[in-house]
C-alpha cells in the first residue's frame, strides 16, 4: 500500500510540473515511512538530519514526512526538524498536491494533515499517458481487527471502503490505457463493504464486476483475513478466469493458543478447511503467508505446530518476522517475552523449512507452459544478442526470459516454457 501511495504521489507532482531530481539537487524531500518494522523512527531521524544540511545550504529546500511513522510522530517532527513543514498520515495524502502548492507559496507555513476521515479520502484520479502493465487499486484503507501486536488501525486508521463506483472507474480507465493487470488493495479486503451499512457491493460482488471487465488479462488481491474470507470469494477462484490462481493468507502461527492470544479469531482447523476449499476450487492456487515468531508466551510446542502448518498447506512462499513490541499495542503487555536468541534460532529454522518448501514447489513448475506478464528488463545484455527480461506466471511467480534486443516487450503476455527453477524465481523460454 505504501508502494501504491508513493507512486500516486509522484504521479500528482509530476502533474503539477515537479520532477524527480537527485537527493543533491531536490528542492523538497518526501519520505513516505512504515512502521511495520521495527525503530522505523530512529532510520528516519537519521535521514531528516542528513536532509538537514541541504536545508541549511539552500534555505528553501523542504521536507515532507507521511504514513504511519508520520501519523504517529505528527507535529512532533516540526520541533525536531526545521526543514520539516508538511507532516501527512495516510487519510491526509489525497491533499498532499495541495498542501505542496501552500507550501510553496509561503515559505514561513507549515501543514500537518493528520486527522482520520471517515470515509474512504477519494484522490484525484491522475494516471495519464503511459500506465504500468500491472498496477495497483485501492478498494478500502484502515483496519478493525485490533490484533494485539498491530499498529495499523492506529496509523490508517478504522477501515474505509472506497466506492465500488470509483473503483471500477479507476480499473476501466486503466484498462483503456493498457493495463493488463490489476492488484486490488486493501489491509483486509475480505471485509470490503462492511463499513457502509449495506449500501455497497460484497468484495465477491466486486470481484465479479472487475473480472468482468473486457480487457483485463489478469486480477489479484491483497491482504486477506481468514476470519473474512467468504465462500463466494473462494469459488471466485474457480469462476472469474481473469482471477490469478494466488492467495496470500496471513496465518501469523500455527497455534491456536497463539492465535487466540494475538486476537486473529480463527483456528488452525479452520484456517486448513479455508486451504481445502480454496485447493478444491482451483487446485493449481499459490498460496503464500505471513508468520510471527516468539509472540509473547510462544512455546516451543507452540512454535512446533506453525511448523506443521507449513507442512500441511504447502505455502509457496512466506514472509517470516520476530515479533516485536509495538508502543500502544495490547501485545506490549503480554508476558513472557520470548529472548531474542530464541526467536532468532526459530525464525531460523522456519525459514529453513519454508525455503525448502519453495524450492519444491518452484521444482514442479518446470515443464510448465503458462502466460507471463513481462514487467521489465533486466538490461543485461547476453552476447549483444539478447535482453534478459523479469515478468510473472499466474501465480505471481518471477519468471526470467530472454529476448531478442531492440523490441520493448513491456506489458506482453507471452506463452513461455518454465525450463528451470531457481531459489525465489523461475527461468523460462517462449514458445509463441
Ligand atoms: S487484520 Fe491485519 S492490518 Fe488489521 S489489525 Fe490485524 S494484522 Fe493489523
Amino acid at each position: 500500500m505504501n508502494v501504491s501511495d508513493s507512486q500516486w504521489l509522484d504521479r500528482s507532482l509530476q502533474t503539477m510540473g515537479l520532477t524527480p531530481s537527485r537527493e543533491e539537487d531536490a528542492d523538497i524531500f518526501l519520505i513516505n515511512t512504515c512502521s511495520v518494522r521495527e525503530k522505523p523512527e530512529h532510520k528516519i531521524y537519521s535521514l531528516l538530519g542528513r536532509l538537514q544540511d541541504y536545508a541549511r545550504l539552500k534555505p528553501h529546500v523542504f521536507a515532507g514526512v507521511g504514513g504511519c511513522v508520520a501519523q504517529q510522530v505528527g507535529r512532533g517532527f516540526f520541533e525536531r526538524f526545521p526543514l520539516v513543514r508538511l507532516v501527512f498520515g495516510t487519510d491526509g495524502l489525497a491533499m498532499v498536491p495541495e498542501a505542496l502548492k501552500r507550501l510553496l507559496g509561503d515559505a514561513h507555513l507549515k501543514t500537518s494533515l493528520l486527522d482520520f476521515e471517515d470515509y474512504y479520502p477519494e484522490r484525484e484520479d491522475n494516471w495519464n499517458g503511459e500506465v504500468p502493465g500491472q498496477a495497483f487499486v485501492n478498494v478500502m484503507q484502515g483496519c478493525d481487527n485490533y490484533c494485539a501486536y498491530c499498529i495499523v488501525p492506529y496509523t490508517r486508521g478504522r477501515q474505509k471502503s472506497r466506492r465500488s463506483e470509483d473503483i471500477l472507474a479507476e480499473c476501466r480507465r486503466l484498462i483503456s490505457l493498457g493495463t493488463k493487470e490489476i492488484t486490488l488493495l486493501g489491509q483486509n479486503v475480505n471485509s470490503y463493504g462492511q463499513d457502509r451499512n449495506g449500501q455497497e457491493l460484497s468484495f465477491a460482488d466486486l470481484l465479479y464486476e472487475i473480472g468482468g471487465l473486457a480487457g483485463l488479462d489478469r486480477l489479484r488481491f491483497t491482504t486477506s483475513h481468514p476470519k473474512d474470507i467468504d465462500s463466494r470469494v473462494i469459488r471466485a477462484f474457480g469462476e472469474i478466469s481473469a482471477l490469478c490462481p494466488q492467495l496470500h493468507l496471513p496465518l501469523q502461527s500455527g497455534s491456536d493458543r497463539v492465535l487466540e492470544a494475538m486476537g486473529r479469531r480463527y483456528t488452525r482447523e479452520e484456517y486448513l478447511n479455508i486451504v481445502r476449499d480454496l485447493k478444491s476450487a482451483c487446485p493449481d492456487i499459490a498460496l503464500s503467508t505471513d508468520l510471527i515468531v516468539g509472540f509473547p508466551g510462544e512455546t516451543e510446542e507452540d512454535f512446533s505446530q506453525t511448523l506443521d502448518m507449513l507442512n500441511l498447506v504447502g505455502f509457496d512462499s512466506s514472509f517470516s518476522f520476530k515479533y516485536s513490541d509495538r508502543t500502544g499495542v495490547r501485545s506490549c503487555e503480554m508476558q513472557p517475552k520470548i529472548a531474542v536468541e530464541i526467536k532468532a534460532e526459530r525464525l531460523a529454522r522456519l525459514q529453513k523449512l519454508q525455503n525448502e518448501w519453495t524450492a519444491e514447489k518452484l521444482a514442479q513448475r518446470v515443464g510448465r507452459k503458462e502466460p507471463v506478464l513481462i514487467e521489465n528488463s533486466s538490461k543485461k545484455q547476453h552476447g549483444g544478442e539478447t535482453v534478459s527480461w523479469t515478468g510473472r506466471d499466474p501465480g505471481g511467480r518471477v519468471v526470467h526470459v530472454t529476448l531478442p534486443p531492440g523490441r520493448d516487450f513491456g506489458r506482453q503476455l507471452l506463452q513461455v516454457e518454465i525450463v528451470r527453477a531457481h531459489k525465489h524465481s523461475l527461468t523460462g523460454e517462449v514458445i509463441k
